[in-house]
């Protein structure tokens, strides 16, 4: 997809003045996070789970070189192939030459979000490989040539009017704003293309270090399809991705499906250890594991930014986030959005390209709060933050106001100076609508330093 993380301070306007788009982000969000509360309610060590999750996946990563190394052996041990990419345009050219070596000219694709951050469509299609995605949500999005809005629902913008009407006019025949009968439609043209196609490729939920096995999780058991199905499997996986073992799964596979559908477990969750057996009657014969960097190992060199490596991708900071809640993803113009978009976006594309991320946060800390692995997001917003203001990147104006506000804030006397002068200016005439029912309040004689001081003289710093 087209980066456009620079513009979202222009692209804004439209999404803030989209009303559809906003009441039905309003009706999604608000109904997943409903669900989620009573399933959480009913987990009296929810809390513990979320820590646990988290100091597994530090230990993992502070071992990280090793642990991918067992990874890729185990996984060579079952038979399959190993390849690791440094980034985007070595990840989909191995894809391309998997695709030339099998003679593939058509692919199923199952939802990932790191197939989108690398542009594995586009790199496909370039080369003659027709991809057709298979989650609804992102079969939806392609019909319509948009880019995901959330990592778990990708079509959450989309209302089922919205979708009944793409239908119609990209399958050439009317299609009723019915739930059930979109889906068989979808499920009758999907079909097909399942039947014909030559290479299946999936993301990974989780990656097993110690049997070098990939667990997928979803609702449609598109996925299950997509990886047994045709006859080679390429499997995408983020090299943050691992869990040590798979005992870990009973911890991290409910703080997932909890946090993201509001399920207890997805209707569907696939192990997979390789390719199928030479006497099996189905199953791929060829299995190509791709680990992607993309950037991820030097984010992890940064132990505070490491953190952020911890994510399941569960998606429940995007549904608690006031900020995602009124704009929804496609605003944020990446693949990744939300608070952990803003936090690790910068780091995947450049801080000059994303340096605006960052900043569309009100640090209230609901992600933190509902984040399922622990990671303190809103932390991570305010260092990236400052990591953009220390890399000088922002308008020179505004660092000019910042060190004035910094000299100003030092005293007392000076500040009070400038407060007074600030209240003889003409605020009605110059905040407009936004003074005439506010007034710029008074500031006290005293400080409120002085005051407790007086009250409390015992606690007078000596
Ligand atoms: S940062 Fe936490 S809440 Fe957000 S997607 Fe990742 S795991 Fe989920």
């Amino acid at each position: 997809m087209k980066l456009q993380s620079e513009h979202f301070r222009e692209n804004l306007p439209a999404f803030l003045n989209n009303r559809q788009l906003r009441q039905n982000l309003a009706h999604a969000t608000r109904t997943v996070l409903a669900r989620r509360q009573a399933l959480v309610a009913e987990i009296p060590d929810w809390e513990a789970r979320r820590r646990a999750a988290y100091r597994k996946k530090k230990a993992l990563l502070e071992d990280w070189d090793r642990q991918l190394a067992v990874f890729a052996e185990q996984a060579g041990r079952r038979g399959v192939q190993v390849y690791r990419a440094e980034d985007a345009a070595q990840a989909v050219a191995l894809a391309v030459e998997i695709a030339r070596r099998h003679n593939v000219r058509q692919v199923i694709k199952s939802k990932s979000m790191l197939t989108e951050e690398i542009g594995l469509n586009e790199g496909l299609a370039a080369q003659g490989v027709e991809v057709t995605e298979t989650d609804l949500g992102e079969w939806i999005l392609q019909l319509a040539g948009e880019a995901p809005a959330h990592l778990t629902a990708p079509a959450i913008h989309k209302s089922t009017e919205q979708i009944a009407e793409l239908f119609s006019r990209k399958l050439g025949r009317p299609c009723p704003a019915d739930p059930q009968e979109l889906t068989r439609i979808a499920r009758d043209h999907l079909r097909r293309k399942f039947l014909q196609a030559q290479m299946g490729i999936s993301g990974a939920n989780f990656a097993i270090v110690e049997e070098g096995a990939i667990a997928i999780v979803e609702n449609e058991a598109n996925a299950r399809l997509t990886v047994s199905l045709p006859p080679v499997h390429v499997a995408f996986i983020g090299m943050e991705r691992l869990l040590a073992r798979r005992q870990d799964l009973a911890l991290f596979l409910p703080l997932l499906t909890i946090s993201s559908t509001a399920q207890k477990l997805t209707s569907f969750v696939s192990y997979l250890t390789g390719p199928a057996a030479a006497d099996a009657l189905d199953g791929p014969r060829h299995v190509y594991f791709i680990l992607v960097d993309n950037g991820r190992r030097r984010m992890g060199r940064d132990a505070r930014l490491r953190q952020a490596l911890y994510c399941i991708r569960c998606g429940a900071c995007y549904n608690a986030c006031p900020v995602y809640q009124t704009i929804g993803g496609q605003a944020y113009g990446w693949v990744y959005q939300g608070p952990i978009g803003a936090v690790i976006t910068p780091e995947l594309v450049g801080l000059e390209r994303a340096q605006q991320l960052p900043f569309a946060s009100s640090l209230c800390g609901a992600c933190s709060q509902i984040c399922p692995v622990h990671i303190p997001l809103h932390e991570l917003l305010l260092y990236q933050r400052h990591r953009i203001v220390a890399a000088g990147l922002t308008p020179h104006p505004e660092r000019l106001a910042m060190r004035l506000f910094g000299w100003m804030f030092q005293r007392w006397d000076r500040y009070s100076k400038a407060f007074a002068w600030l209240h003889r200016l003409p605020w009605q005439r110059l905040a407009g609508s936004w003074s005439r029912t506010r007034r710029l309040p008074m500031l006290a004689r005293r400080a409120f330093r002085q005051r407790a001081h007086s009250l409390f003289p015992r606690n007078r710093p000596q």
